[in-house]
């Protein structure tokens, strides 16, 4: 079931929304070569703290840190750890943060340093598709034409889209229903109304949308180690459109 949120929930997930997007803010200075992904888990987690929140993902099916750090051809739910960030290198982050009781969620792709023209060329479009998914928002759509707008844009720029994982419904937790497909047709799926709240997150790559689970059972990579950016906001769905709620 989609729940629609009270008023009251809807304040909670705005503040929820504004500290994950404002962790954004305050971990991207920090994202250059020379530091590990664990102390960018550790500044997250911090800053998550002394905003009066927690980090959704810290323990979510025992996941083992507060943030998820995905390197290059690492798509998804990567653990932070001692590796270096390198020039060159691109990072996808992946942030939720936890306000009395409810959830934002947030990912952004960064450049490190000095990047490649081919993965300036990811990044611009996938941030691109996000809000090409987003446009399609409004009282009354349906979640096909999100991933519709999606994957109609990354194939017409060359990107392929990751059909395993998808955005979803947020609330009092932090993945509710509907499943968001980046994929799809118009007119399908579940119909979204006034006061849903969703997060909608393409993740799209330079090379096969093929994907493969690493040993340690949580890092998700391309198959063909090509790179992969992956995009997200947690909105709120309105009359006429949508409001992000992880704006920064
Ligand atoms: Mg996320
Ligand atoms: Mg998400």
């Amino acid at each position: 079931m989609i729940s629609i949120k009270t008023p009251k929930e809807i304040e909670l997930l705005k503040i929820a929304g504004e500290i994950t997007g404002s962790t954004h803010n305050f971990l991207k200075p920090y994202i250059k070569p020379g530091i590990t992904t664990k102390q960018l888990n550790d500044l997250a987690e911090d800053y998550i703290i002394k905003r009066g929140a927690t980090p959704s993902f810290k323990g979510y099916d025992g996941f083992p840190a507060a943030i998820c750090t995905s390197i290059n051809n690492e798509v998804v739910h990567g653990i932070p750890s001692n590796r270096v960030l390198k020039e060159g290198d691109i990072i996808s982050i992946d942030i939720g943060a936890c306000y009395k009781g409810y959830h934002g969620d947030s990912a952004w792709t960064y450049p490190v340093g000095k990047i490649s023209k081919n993965l300036e060329y990811l990044l611009e479009h996938t941030e691109k598709s996000l809000f090409k998914g987003l446009s399609a928002i409004h009282d009354g759509c349906h979640i096909g034409d999100i991933g519709f707008a999606v994957s109609k844009y990354a194939t017409e720029h060359n990107l392929s889209v990751v059909r395993e994982l998808v955005g979803h419904g947020v609330g009092s937790d932090v993945h509710e229903d509907p499943d968001v497909p980046n994929y799809g047709a118009r007119h399908t799926g579940p119909i979204l109304k006034e006061g849903m709240v969703i997060a909608v997150e393409p993740m799209l790559n330079l090379g096969t949308r093929k994907i493969y689970l690493l040993d340690d059972d949580w890092t998700i990579i391309t198959a063909d180690d090509k790179p992969s950016a992956h995009f997200e906001h947690t909105v709120l769905v309105t009359k006429d459109g949508y409001e992000i709620l992880t704006r920064r």
